[in-house]
């Protein structure tokens, strides 16, 4: 198991108020796997993101990522957020070149990492552009590559496709589902939309309101070999989509 949760509890501590986010949360991601997180607004799924991201100590509970405990960030996790946080004034190649740039190791093979991931996936003449020049689904694009331009083994997405329209959400996120698969990566993605995490996962978990626990968790089995956009035909998409629905409004 790449990464592994154990029985997490996290309580924010303000001096005069406690936030309990998570409790007793346990479920782990294999090598290569994708994963959704799915539960209701507010419950603490970015915060078990920065737990296995070693940005928020858990209370209580272990995280272990590549079989080592969690003790703070480590370059093995890129972490995508919820916009793409591309810098406006800075051309395309030096926002995907972020990463290397900082860390003085491994420099050189970032850049080449990230030259070659621009010209894989269509960006390459977007190179000298800023981000307000391209669309929506292009600076997704140029997120993920400046994520994957450190060379991260476990990508942490928060719902990154939640700033655009229904449409170009349907195609970007297939996307990047296609990039995250070739590269084999290992990801979660954390979304409250139903369909996009049957579209994209192997396996869901669903977590229950805040504290966030886990309610269930589903295996797709029937749908892994098929890419996103196709699985929304298949007999099953229904199947799952009903019973998540009933986990997550049944419990609030
Ligand atoms: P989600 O991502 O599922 O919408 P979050 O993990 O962001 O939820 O937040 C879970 C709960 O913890 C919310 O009630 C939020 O207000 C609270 N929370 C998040 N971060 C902090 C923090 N740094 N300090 C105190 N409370 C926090
Ligand atoms: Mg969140």
């Amino acid at each position: 198991m790449i990464v592994q949760l154990d029985q997490i509890d996290l309580t924010y501590q303000s001096p005069d108020s406690q936030v309990e986010a998570l409790r007793d949360v346990s479920f782990s991601l294999a090598q290569g796997e994708f994963v959704s997180l799915v539960g209701p607004s507010g419950c603490g799924k970015s915060t078990l993101l920065s737990v296995i991201a070693g940005l928020e100590q858990p209370s209580g509970g272990r995280a272990l990522v590549d079989g080592e405990a969690v003790t703070g960030p480590s370059p093995k996790i890129g972490y995508m957020p919820q916009k793409d946080q591309l810098f406006p004034w800075r051309t395309i190649w030096a926002n995907v070149t972020l990463g290397p740039e900082l860390h003085r190791a491994g420099r050189k093979e970032g850049m080449e990492r990230a030259k070659d991931l621009l010209d894989r996936y269509g960006l390459a003449e977007f190179a000298h552009k800023t981000p307000s020049q391209l669309s929506g689904g292009m600076r997704q694009r140029c997120a993920l590559i400046r994520t994957l331009a450190t060379d991260p083994k476990i990508l942490l997405l928060d719902e990154p496709f939640s700033a655009l329209d229904y449409q170009t959400r349907l195609s970007v996120s297939a996307d990047i589902y296609a990039i995250i698969r070739q590269e084999g990566k290992t990801a979660l993605l954390v979304t409250h939309d139903i369909s996009e995490s049957i579209s994209l996962s192997d396996r869901i978990v669903v977590l229950s309101n805040r504290p966030a626990t886990v309610r269930a968790i589903y295996d797709l089995a029937e749908l892994r070999h098929l890419p996103p956009l196709e699985r929304r035909d298949h007999p099953s998409f229904r199947h799952y989509f009903n019973a998540i629905w009933k986990e997550l409004d049944t419990h609030g």
